[in-house]
């Protein structure tokens, strides 16, 4: 471990050698511009009478945008860009206490993707106006899809749907 990597694992923090292969291939569909410069500064999660954010989606994308309507909930899908990946084991109170990274919402883990559901203020052009981001301004868009609280499905029904038991 590197003398860089020992100064950001706090005491029982469990870090594993970061893997250098790569399974899937991302793209950033667009940027997310809101209030918070500092990390410190950003809430730990979002809230949907937060204060106004921005989602700019950029060409080929912004066609995929036909559809989603003001006032709706989305979810919105993001690449938390400065976070580290290799812990499996994290302390988010430095007390201590280690929790596995799957059972916490850190933005540290192997796939940091955030997420979080958002309200649909206003749409112009290529442009969402919503409340409920957490994230840093500048923070890379990788999806948007409506939230699943209120999304009634537009395919045919499939046998798969229907409750067994
Ligand atoms: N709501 C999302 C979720 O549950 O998947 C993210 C929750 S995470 C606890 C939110 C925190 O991630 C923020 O308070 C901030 O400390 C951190 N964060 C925000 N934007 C980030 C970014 N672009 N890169 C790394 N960390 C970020």
């Amino acid at each position: 471990m590197t003398a860089v990597e020992m100064d950001n694992v706090r005491d029982g923090e469990r870090l594993v050698p970061w893997v250098e292969r790569q399974d899937a291939s991302l793209i950033y569909i667009g940027r997310i511009h809101t209030p918070w410069t500092d990390l410190s500064d950003c809430p730990r999660q979002g809230r949907l009478d937060g204060p106004l954010c921005r989602i700019e989606v950029f060409e080929p994308w912004t066609l995929a945008l036909s559809g989603i309507t003001v006032g709706q909930q989305a979810e919105v899908l993001y690449w938390l860009h400065l976070s580290r990946r290799d812990l499996v084991q994290q302390c988010p109170r430095n007390d201590g206490n280690a929790r596995g990274t799957f059972s916490i919402r850190s933005p540290i883990r192997p796939n940091p993707i955030g997420t979080t559901v958002v309200k649909v203020e206003s749409i112009e052009g290529n442009v969402l106006t919503v409340r409920g981001m957490d994230c840093l301004d500048g923070t890379p868009l990788i999806d948007l899809k409506p939230d699943l609280a209120q999304f009634v499905p537009l395919a045919k029904e499939k046998p798969g749907d229907r409750q067994v038991g």
